[in-house]
């Protein structure tokens, strides 16, 4: 048995939100407020403040808003100046204290002005104490800062306020948190992004235990900032004092969505690496009661394990899947329909030989038909289905040539890489692990393939690729093609059949054709299936939306009505112009990232051109 107990933290905020000096938030054993949440505790001040100023002095007398500090917490800016103010005068005449100084004091807990502002996002009161020129970096009994303050409801208006009044973000508590720590234990991602992007923080750094923000992230459970600190370029087997990659820490909580993410992130190394106490996060997880997840972890290691094994005799035909067995369907059909129609019907003297025309006219039809239709068969499976681009260090460590060629091709770096609208607008959902990009909207990462792919379709393993916005048009080529090749060698067959049957009344019926009853049987089958699948993709091209999305709309925002939560497709651009968009890829739109409708930006601070300047 693992001896791991919980890692316990306690910022000392925590325990005293609503007001200062007063305790009502519950905490957990590591110090996180659990049932009235940060958020929680955000909306209850937000409303009392809310009523307080609408009911004027009724509510005043509830909240009794009676120090700098509950003044501060509540967003009370001309109750803070009248008390500022009231102080002066007390205490100019004994200490000669200015308002500066008033404001620099601290509560009974040691907390200050700033630090109550910063945590209740009252970004007009941050400014007001700056510009009297409080200490912006003064620090509690914990060593917090009010940018560690800021960090813990994610009051991002506030942490750009401080950061640009001078704050630094480089100053760590006395445990060794800094500001991205603490986002980080509080599951404010879009705090980690604008810090990251605007200011350059380093988001990887280690508190006292060895600890980076991701080993946060992953206790707590915050797939979204664990994500966005993998691809930010976190170190995914970074271990801990305790010899604790995020990893374990994940399965000893057992979150499995943070386990998940950290394995597609490139963190599959952890699967067997042991901690101080000689436990693989699988057993930690089984250990600490989450049975399901320790399981999965160990059939991942199984998996990868046997991964590794066949990679190394990976063929080219293990590549094509199940492509060679289509393309030996079509080429026995013509080569059935040869031997037992068209051959017979050009000898004289057997049950076919009446020659006609329209024999020949459906050969040639299926014989170049099913030829250009083999044509586009192999383009699909050759095409790029519209792969994106993986971030250079995800190329490099899969292939020293590929990595050449994308530094050549100049895929940029991590931080150009992240400067999405996506992101900006809080959508960490678009962020890929694996290939260490933020993907467009309608791009989905294929499991098969092992890359993302732009307008994602499916996978198929009779083609033998991902079908996507790169070939999609030859894949439905290659289905009407083959249909009608379908379709005029059965009618060829059934005619040569039926003038056959007629000849056998004088003759009577041979053998010879069993092997034309086959071929209608089976070209009936194959007529059923391919003219389902051609019609299904005709009909998706046609309103311009793909089969991932039809089956997963529910799990898109972008396919979901804001009114009432059903399916809408802001694609559709009637019928002549989806069409022309998939039939020529290259014609079509920009991937987008965000749609114009809902560009608002869940930051809390406009567009990103505020944030950027
Ligand atoms: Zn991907």
């Amino acid at each position: 048995m693992s001896n791991h107990t919980d890692i316990s933290y306690h910022p000392s905020h925590l325990n005293k939100s609503i007001l200062p000096g007063q305790s009502t938030v519950e905490v957990d054993e590591t110090g996180v407020s659990t049932e009235n949440g940060p958020s929680n505790l955000s909306k209850s001040l937000s409303s009392m403040s809310g009523k307080h100023s609408r009911r004027g002095a009724v509510s005043k007398e509830i909240v009794d808003v009676d120090t700098i500090w509950k003044a501060c917490a509540y967003g009370e800016f001309e109750v803070l100046v009248e008390l500022v103010e009231q102080q002066t005068r007390q205490e100019k005449t004994k200490l000669n204290h200015t308002a500066r100084d008033i404001l620099d004091h601290k509560d009974d807990q040691g907390h200050t002005c700033l630090q109550w502002a910063a945590l209740n996002n009252r970004v007009n009161i941050v400014s007001y104490l700056l510009e009297e020129g409080v200490a912006v970096d003064a620090q509690d009994p914990t060593g917090q800062t009010a940018l560690h303050w800021a960090a813990v409801r994610g009051s991002l208006e506030s942490v750009e306020t401080l950061l640009r009044g001078g704050a630094n973000p480089a100053i760590e508590d006395s445990k060794g948190y800094s500001v991205c720590h603490v986002a980080a234990q509080y599951g404010q991602a879009s705090i980690i992004y604008h810090v990251y992007m605007k200011w350059g923080i380093n988001t990887d750094m280690p508190d006292n235990d060895g600890r980076t923000p991701l080993h946060w992230a992953c206790y707590k459970g915050f797939r979204d900032v664990a994500k966005l600190l993998i691809v930010m370029g976190a170190d995914v087997m970074k271990m801990d004092t305790e010899d604790c990659t995020p990893l374990h820490w994940a399965a000893i909580k057992g979150h499995t969505d943070a386990s998940m993410a950290l394995l597609q992130g490139g963190a599959e190394d952890a699967l067997e690496s042991t901690d101080a106490s000689g436990c693989t996060p699988s057993q930690l997880a089984i250990d600490k009661g989450h049975r399901g997840l320790g399981l999965n972890l160990a059939e991942y290691r199984y998996h990868r394990e046997s991964r590794q094994r066949n990679s190394q005799s990976c063929s080219f035909l293990t590549r094509l899947h199940l492509a060679p067995v289509i393309w030996g369907i079509i080429i026995s059909m013509l080569v059935l329909m040869t031997i037992t129609v068209i051959l017979p019907s050009r000898q004289d003297g057997s049950m076919f030989s009446t020659s006609f025309v329209g024999v020949s006219i459906g050969a040639c039809v299926t014989y170049i038909s099913a030829f250009i239709g083999l044509v586009f068969l192999y383009k699909t499976t050759v095409a790029d289905p519209g792969f994106l681009p993986q971030n250079h260090l995800v190329q490099m460590r899969e292939s020293n040539m590929m990595g050449k060629r994308c530094l050549e091709e100049g895929f940029g770096s991590t931080e150009s890489s992240l400067d999405s609208p996506a992101l900006w607008a809080g959508n960490w959902n678009q962020i890929c692990v694996t290939c260490r990009i933020v993907r467009p909207l309608r791009a989905k990462h294929c499991a098969t393939t092992d890359r993302c792919i732009e307008c994602f379709d499916h996978f198929c393993p009779w083609v033998g690729n991902a079908v996507g916005k790169g070939n999609r048009h030859y894949f439905l080529l290659f289905l009407w093609i083959e249909l009608l090749a379908i379709v005029a060698s059965g009618v060829t067959v059934v005619v040569s059949l039926h003038r056959a049957i007629k000849a056998s009344n004088k003759a009577g019926i041979g053998l010879s054709i069993i092997g034309p009853i086959f071929f209608v049987v089976f070209d009936m089958v194959l007529f059923i299936s391919v003219a389902a699948l051609a019609i299904a993709q005709a009909s998706q091209v046609s309103r311009n939306v793909t089969t991932n999305e039809l089956s997963n709309w529910h799990r898109y925002a972008y396919l979901r009505s804001e009114a009432h939560g059903d399916f809408t497709n802001p694609f559709d651009r009637g019928v002549q112009e989806n069409c022309k968009e998939v039939c020529f890829p290259s014609l079509a739109p920009k991937p987008c990232y965000v749609l114009e409708s809902s560009k608002k930006p869940s930051h809390g601070l406009g567009e990103k051109d505020t944030l950027m300047e």
